[in-house]
C-alpha cells in the first residue's frame, strides 16, 4: 500500500494501513472458508463469534461497565440523532437540553425537536474574528430527562475535554469524530454513541453504549431498527446488522489494542495534534482561531492569511500526497483530520509542505 499518501479527509477518514492489509488478505477467503466475511450469515458460528469478539474487545478498550449495552446499529451519526429522542423521550417527560457547540450539535437538536421539549444551551462563543471559545458553566433545566452535547466539533474543530456539569442528568453524547482517540470514563454517560467512519470504519456503522436503566422508554412509533431494547434484546441483530463495517471495526479495535490502547492513542494525539498545532501558531502566515483550551485534537481547521491561494494551497498539497485538507464551507480555509489512524510522520509531512508553501507565496 502507498504510504506515501496520507489522506487528512474529516470522514470517511483514513483508517489503519495495516487494517486495509489485513483485511485485502481476507477479502475473498476469510479464515479459510472460501467465501468473504461479507458473504457470510450473520447467524453463522464463524460471524456471531467475530462480532461477539468485536464488542469484547470494544469493550476492553473503552472499560466499559457491566450495565452498559453495546449495540451495532445503522444510520451513522444522524441515525442516533433520532434514536436518542425516540428511545428516551417515550415516557411523560418530554423535555430535553441540548449544549450548542457547532454545526453537529445543531442538527442533532433540530432532529430532535421533532419529538419533545427541546432547549438549546449556548456551550461556545464564536466571535465576529472566527474565534471560538467555550461557555464556562451551561446550565441545564432540572427536569430535562437527558442532556445532549457534541465534545468534538468535526467542522468547527472545538473540543470539550471535560463533561458538561448536569447534576445527575443523563449525560448523552455524540462522539462520532473522538471515541476512541483517548479514555473516556463511560459511567460519566448515560448514551454515547459514534457514526464509525472516523475512528471506527466504514459509514453507515453507528457504535452506541447506553446504560441499561434508559432502555425500554422509547415511544411506541419507533422503528423497531431504532429501539435500543430491542437492539439490545437481539445482540444488535434484530434486522441484518452491517456485516462489513461491523468485521472491519473488530479490526480496528484489534489494532487499536496491539498499539496499547486508548493512553497511548491520546499520547500520540496529543503529540500530533501539537506539533501541527505549534507550527501555525508560529506561523504568520496561518492561523487557527480556537481558543486553547478547546482546540480539537482530530479536527485542526486553519486558514491562510489570504484566502486566494486557497485553490493553490490545496492543488499542490494533493500534489505532494496530502488529501482532502479543504475546510467545511461553513469556517473556510483547511482542515486536517489527525484521527487515530493518522502517524505522526503524515504530520510532519503536512508540517513540511506548508513551510514550504508559505515560503514561497510569502
Ligand atoms: N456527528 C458528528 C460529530 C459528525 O462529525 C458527523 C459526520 N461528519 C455526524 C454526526 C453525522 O454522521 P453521519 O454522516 O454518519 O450521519
Amino acid at each position: 500500500m502507498d504510504k506515501s499518501v496520507y489522506n487528512f479527509c474529516a470522514g470517511p477518514a483514513m483508517l489503519p494501513v495495516d487494517v486495509m492489509a489485513q483485511a485485502q488478505r481476507e477479502f475473498v477467503n476469510f479464515a479459510g472458508l472460501g467465501v468473504s466475511v461479507m458473504e457470510l450469515s450473520h447467524r453463522g458460528k464463524e460471524y456471531m463469534a467475530l462480532a461477539a469478539e468485536a464488542e469484547k474487545d470494544l469493550r476492553e478498550l473503552m472499560q466499559v461497565p457491566d450495565n452498559y449495552k453495546v449495540l451495532f446499529m445503522h444510520g451513522g451519526g444522524r441515525g442516533q440523532f433520532a434514536a436518542v429522542p425516540m428511545n428516551l423521550l417515550g415516557g411523560a417527560n418530554q423535555k430535553a437540553d441540548y449544549l450548542l457547540s457547532g454545526n453537529w450539535s445543531k442538527a442533532a437538536l433540530t432532529e430532535a425537536k421533532k419529538y419533545g421539549d427541546i432547549q438549546a444551551v449556548e456551550g461556545v462563543i464564536r466571535g465576529d474574528d472566527g474565534s471560538f471559545s467555550l461557555v464556562a458553566a451551561p446550565q441545564f433545566r432540572a427536569d430535562a430527562a437527558y442532556v445532549h452535547y457534541c465534545p468534538n466539533e468535526t467542522i468547527e474543530g472545538v473540543e470539550m475535554f471535560d463533561l458538561p456539569q448536569t447534576g445527575g442528568i443523563p449525560l448523552v453524547a455524540d462522539m462520532s469524530s473522538t471515541i476512541l482517540s483517548r479514555p473516556m470514563d463511560v459511567s460519566q454517560f448515560g448514551i454515547l454513541y459514534a457514526g464509525a467512519q472516523k475512528n471506527i470504519g466504514p459509514s453507515g456503522l453507528s457504535v452506541v453504549l447506553v446504560r441499561d436503566d434508559l432502555l425500554g422508554h422509547a415511544r411506541p412509533d419507533t422503528p423497531g431498527i431504532f429501539d435500543y431494547q430491542v437492539t439490545a434484546d437481539n445482540d444488535s441483530m434484530f434486522n441484518t446488522p452491517p456485516t462489513y463495517s461491523w468485521y472491519l471495526a473488530g479490526l480496528v479495535f484489534k489494532w487499536l489494542k496491539a498499539q496499547g490502547g486508548l493512553e497511548a492513542m491520546e499520547a500520540r494525539n496529543v503529540a500530533k495534534a501539537s506539533f501541527l498545532y505549534d507550527y501555525i501558531d508560529a506561523s504568520d502566515f496561518y492561523s487557527n482561531k480556537v481558543a486553547k483550551n478547546c482546540r480539537s485534537r482530530m479536527n485542526v481547521p486553519f486558514q491562510l492569511k489570504d484566502a486566494a491561494l486557497d485553490a493553490a494551497f490545496l492543488a499542490e498539497s494533493k500534489d505532494a500526497g496530502l488529501l482532502a485538507l479543504k475546510g467545511h464551507r461553513i469556517v473556510g480555509g483547511m482542515r486536517a483530520s489527525l484521527y487515530n489512524a493518522m502517524p505522526l510522520e503524515g504530520v510532519k509531512a503536512l508540517v513540511a509542505f506548508m513551510e514550504r508553501f508559505a515560503k514561497q507565496h510569502a
